[in-house]
């Protein structure tokens, strides 16, 4: 049955201003400044139908640092390129470990569990990279796929944020000398970390967003352009990798309170996709102990709640 506007509309409305009034809203990231400078206070949702209407509330165009929901469309675009074959280099299970944990790597010889987890998107930049070889190209790429899904030429990375990864992120740059050491890198890590820093640094709004992932809840076509991303049996098995690893050590808690194919990422924002129906994209800076938005996730429980929206 089509969605009703109006249920939808009032949803979003009262979901935001019972959010907005809250006061426990969670610390917003401090490993780099310009994440940790963030008002805790914003708070925005954007959702997009398959129908092409869109619905939004709070402040839905204000854009943000999109950080690890970026991993969703560089993994659609290495499969795109790569095939099933990137499978060999990646898993596809959850870790139940945090996103930047480095212990399961030793374990598992160089191949992460997930394309989601940080270990797992710095192969997924690797084998982007080994296509287009130099880092400014692939970052390039990276940034007319997302223009591409997201029917809009202003997406770009931050500078900024860009750099204070890099000077911050020690911790991803063992990651990718050990995945090297390992030989699951291709590429200098060093190559492979600024793609991967790029990435992370880039900023959309909500409505972007839910725009950008409209594919991933319509059988892999944009419905706003009718154009194709990916076929139908890739968008239900990056669902499903969204599902059983998008919220790092947080995936059983999130399946079980909203359960939607959904990714976070550490600057407070969420990309949930209700197959069939709709994207949905919230932000709220402040994260829980996951690393993952405290009131995001309250807002898409909420929603999914009211809307009757699970795949369950
Ligand atoms: N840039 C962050 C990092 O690599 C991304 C992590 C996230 O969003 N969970 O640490």
């Amino acid at each position: 049955a089509a969605v009703d506007g109006t249920e939808l509309e009032t949803a979003l409305q009262e979901i935001t201003a019972e959010l907005q009034s809250r006061s426990e809203r969670g610390q917003p990231a401090d490993y780099i400044p310009p994440l940790a400078r963030v008002d805790p206070a914003h708070f925005g949702i954007a959702v997009t139908l398959t129908d092409n209407r869109l619905f939004a509330a709070g402040e839905a165009e204000m854009p943000f640092s999109i950080q690890s929901i970026s991993k969703v469309f560089t993994l659609t675009l290495a499969l795109g390129m790569a095939g099933d074959s990137l499978w060999r280099r990646v898993g596809r299970e959850p870790s139940g470990d945090a996103f930047n944990s480095i212990v399961l790597l030793e374990h598992e010889r160089g191949i992460p569990r997930n394309p989601f987890i940080n270990a797992g998107a710095l192969v997924v930049a690797d084998a982007l990279l080994s296509r287009a070889r130099a880092p400014r190209e692939t970052i390039g790429e990276i940034l007319r796929f997302l223009r591409f899904v997201a029917d809009d030429e202003s997406v770009a990375a931050d500078p900024a944020v860009a750099r204070a990864e890099k000077a911050t992120g020690h911790r991803n740059a063992a990651l990718a000398n050990y995945l090297y050491s390992c030989g699951n890198l291709n590429n200098p890590p060093d190559h492979v970390l600024g793609v991967y820093f790029h990435h992370c640094a880039v900023t959309m709004s909500c409505a972007q967003l839910a725009r950008a992932g409209a594919f991933l809840a319509n059988g892999g076509r944009n419905p706003a352009t009718g154009r194709s991303v990916v076929s139908p049996e890739r968008a239900r098995r990056i669902n499903a990798l969204m599902m059983t690893c998008g919220h790092y050590d947080g995936s059983g808690d999130f399946a079980y309170r909203v359960g939607l194919p959904s990714k976070s990422g550490v600057g407070g924002g969420i990309l949930a996709v209700v197959p069939g129906v709709a994207s949905v994209a919230v932000w709220s800076p402040g994260l829980n102990g996951q690393g993952n938005s405290l009131l995001g996730i309250e807002a898409l429980e909420m929603l999914s709640h009211r809307m009757g929206w699970s795949v369950f």
